[in-house]
């Protein structure tokens, strides 16, 4: 299973690789599920429609817009949208900027508790990116009958590819097999080697537009390889998080971004861009500090990205700090937050939403149980999308043979 969460991808396998949509989570993205809890969920604990709610998110990219204007959330009923607007943290900072509110200045109430129903900021170890494979690990050692071992290998030493097997501990009997193999891809270029090795490995055929040419079933039966520690060690994996930007979401193109990394005028997609009047550069003079508080004079992406992310955990942000993702030269599992009570009250609120939008017979007793027939489709239409391969306007009849 591929993540499906970034639109950046979303779009370039509906473009260019539709034999890779069967393959793709149908769950809808974070910004999308909050748009269906908010106009529908929110919106009736409220008494208001749906076209009574104007619904914004703040988000690293413009691809995020792209996604809050597809048709599937889109209600002809209301004549709304789930997201109706979707600015960037840029944006964002503009706005702030031009009303004349200063980021850095203290709020009057901001040392007051907030009060709200929803706990805000439930931290989870993994990435900026959603954390999607970091669950799946845990809940998979924690539901396992055996003691597993996690064992982190980036592959060709890059920090956007890393792939994860987690595996029973290793006995007299000699190596064990791996029961979960998975992976993050981060960036274009290593979307094009993952997507090699998934034609590779399942014997669908590449290249040949957005319709793909994917032997159906065949294709999926060949996901699981034959037993045989051999094969399991080159097996192909079980779900990999993609996300179409280098270092992901941290590194979105609606980012703020220093004076000097902003250097072409044009984004990845190709259109011409004015950065300061969109809010993404920033006027940074001067090296950044490195993190021991020195100054670099090789002040780059990486690094900028290095000091987005620690400010974005850091505990004087008043932000609560994640556990460590897994160290990449460690075979140890992740660690995992304990049950707070605020970890706790997510949860509670979290089956209480799905009893709420689903009614299942008997209400929702825990996460583990399955709901009835009835429930569990509308479970289905609630919180999941489709996608759709874009054909090429390239007509049968125009080919030259
Ligand atoms: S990886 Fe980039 S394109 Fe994808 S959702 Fe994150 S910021 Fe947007």
């Amino acid at each position: 299973m591929l993540a499906s969460a970034c639109p950046g991808w979303v779009c370039y396998a509906e473009k260019t690789h539709g034999e890779m949509l069967p393959f793709m989570s149908r769950v809808k993205s974070p910004q999308q599920v909050m748009g269906t809890l908010v106009k529908e969920w929110l919106g009736k604990r409220w008494g208001k429609t749906p076209d009574q709610i104007y619904h914004v998110t703040v988000m690293p990219c413009y691809d995020k817009k792209l996604e809050a204007s597809r048709q599937d959330f889109y209600s002809e009923q209301y004549s709304t949208r789930d997201v109706d607007c979707v600015l960037t943290t840029g944006e964002l900072a503009l706005l702030l900027r031009e009303k004349g509110l200063d980021l850095s200045a203290p709020v009057n109430t901001e040392s007051s508790p907030f009060e709200s129903e929803i706990p805000a900021l439930v931290p989870h170890p993994g990435s900026t990116s959603g954390s999607y494979l970091h669950s799946l690990i845990h809940s998979i050692s924690i539901t396992s009958a055996t003691k597993l071992v996690l064992d982190v290998r980036p592959v060709r030493g890059s920090a956007d590819y890393v792939e994860y097997t987690l595996k029973p501990v290793e006995t007299e009997d000699g190596p064990s097999k791996p029961v979960f193999r998975a992976a993050t891809c981060y960036g274009f270029r290593n979307l094009q080697n993952l997507v090699r090795k998934i034609a590779r490995d399942t014997g669908v055929q590449t290249g040949k537009g957005a319709l793909g040419r994917m032997p159906g079933a065949t294709a999926r039966r060949r996901l699981r390889p034959a037993t045989g520690s051999a094969e399991l060690e080159n097996a192909g994996y079980d779900f990999v998080e993609v996300m179409a930007c280098p270092g992901g979401c941290v590194n979105g193109g609606g980012q703020m971004k220093p004076s000097d990394v902003v250097k072409s005028m044009t984004d990845e997609e190709g259109f011409v861009r004015d950065w300061a009047s969109e809010g993404v550069q920033m006027d940074v003079s001067g090296p950044a500090p490195t993190p021991n508080g020195s100054t670099s004079s090789r002040w780059g992406d990486k690094a900028w990205l290095r000091r987005t992310e620690e400010a974005y955990w850091a505990e004087e942000t008043g932000l609560p700090t994640p556990p460590p993702s897994p160290d990449q030269n460690s075979p140890a599992l992740p660690p995992w937050p304990s049950k707070s009570e605020k970890h706790h009250q997510a949860d509670m609120l979290a089956m209480q939403i799905l009893d709420d939008l689903c009614q299942p017979a008997g209400g929702v007793k825990a996460w583990e149980s399955r709901m009835d027939e009835e429930a569990e489709r509308r479970r289905r239409t609630v919180f999941r999308t489709q996608y759709r391969a874009v054909e090429s306007e390239v007509i049968g009849l125009a080919v030259k043979w």
